[in-house]
């Protein structure tokens, strides 16, 4: 069987261009542009990058944005503060705290104290119940991705069998209840599942948001399944990218020039070899989520100036 790919690039393009063209619709009526403020705090390398991108792609999308920066040292008080001031803001519609933030600060406190009609990170209590409840509400951008990833990829979900690997707030517990609202029949599977691969080969769409390099091989996929690999691992073994990758001159080359190479939670060989449509890493889920933030950027503002 040959698997064909999910192009999570070209969608997470495509979604860019609609918020893109709707935010341009929006200053041709005469409305502000959609704003977006970031809250970074202390010099994790991979959050600065996050939030780089993020802002990066809000410019590109005609989306304002404000990114606040604080030391490590920063107070819970502090963080409440800063998301208070960005609470009232007339020229913010949409308000993130990156992740991970300091253990001395309260996360659950500062993710509470978030506007739910700003939260379009859709972290906020108030919004995991609105998915829980199917209403409207604002929805985790990453598996909002991935369901609209399925959807232009054509998969459909009525009835099928669907596994989540992972049950993070983030990622696979909204996951599986967005599944379940397409009417999978879904099931979740985390650290003490046992016999994952029993379970996993039951699954016409299988998710992996695990965060353990390959840990699905084979003997986990059905023949002919979806397969959507969430996790982002860094390889930097060449013996290792040799075992995951079959070999392939590409990724061997980049080890071998740039000292790694990126691997997702599915061994690459068994999505080849076993998947009907897949999503590869990089590439599939990732530029799904910061395409989903602008897009529930622009939402909130046309709700906020009821354009
Ligand atoms: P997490 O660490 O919060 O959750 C991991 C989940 O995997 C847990 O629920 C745990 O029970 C489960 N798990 C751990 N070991 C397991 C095992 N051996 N067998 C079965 N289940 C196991 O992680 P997360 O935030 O959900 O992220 C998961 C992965 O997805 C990470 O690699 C992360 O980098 C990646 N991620 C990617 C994006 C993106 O935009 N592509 C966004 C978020 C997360």
């Amino acid at each position: 069987m040959t698997a064909q790919i999910m192009d999570g690039k070209a969608v997470g393009a495509a979604i860019r261009r609609e918020v893109a063209e709707g935010t341009a619709e929006l200053r041709a009526r005469g409305f502000r542009a959609p704003g977006l403020a970031a809250v970074l705090i202390g010099e994790n390398p991979a959050s600065k990058v996050y939030v780089s991108s993020k802002v990066k792609a809000c410019a590109e999308a005609g989306i304002f944005s404000d990114k606040i920066e604080r030391p490590a040292t920063v107070t819970t008080e502090d963080v409440l503060q800063i998301v208070r001031d960005l609470n009232t803001r007339e020229d913010i519609d949409g308000i993130l705290v990156q992740l991970p933030i300091p253990k001395q600060v309260d996360e659950g406190a500062v993710l509470r104290a978030i506007d739910p009609t700003k939260d379009v990170d859709g972290f906020h209590p108030v919004n995991m119940g609105n998915l829980v409840l199917d209403q409207r509400g604002f929805e985790p951008c990453t598996p909002a991705g991935i369901m609209e990833l399925l959807k232009r990829s054509g998969v459909d979900l009525k009835g099928k069998n669907a596994v989540v690997v992972g049950r993070s707030h983030i990622v696979g517990k909204p996951m599986a209840l967005m599944l379940l609202r397409e009417h999978a029949t879904v099931t979740i599977c985390h650290s003490r599942t046992q016999d994952l691969p029993g379970v996993c080969r039951q699954a016409d769409v299988l998710v992996a948001a695990i965060g353990k390099p390959a840990l699905i091989t084979h003997d986990f996929i059905k023949p002919g399944a979806v397969v959507v690999d969430v996790g982002i691992n860094r390889v930097t073994d060449p013996a290792e990218a040799e075992r995951y990758f079959g070999g392939d001159p590409d990724r061997m080359k980049q080890v071998r020039e740039k000292g790694s190479t990126l691997v997702g939670d599915v061994l690459p060989t068994a999505m080849w070899e076993k998947a009907s449509l897949y999503t590869p890493v990089p590439g599939g889920v990732g530029p799904l989520t910061i395409a989903m933030l602008l897009s529930n950027t622009l939402k909130s503002a046309q709700m906020r100036l009821r354009a």
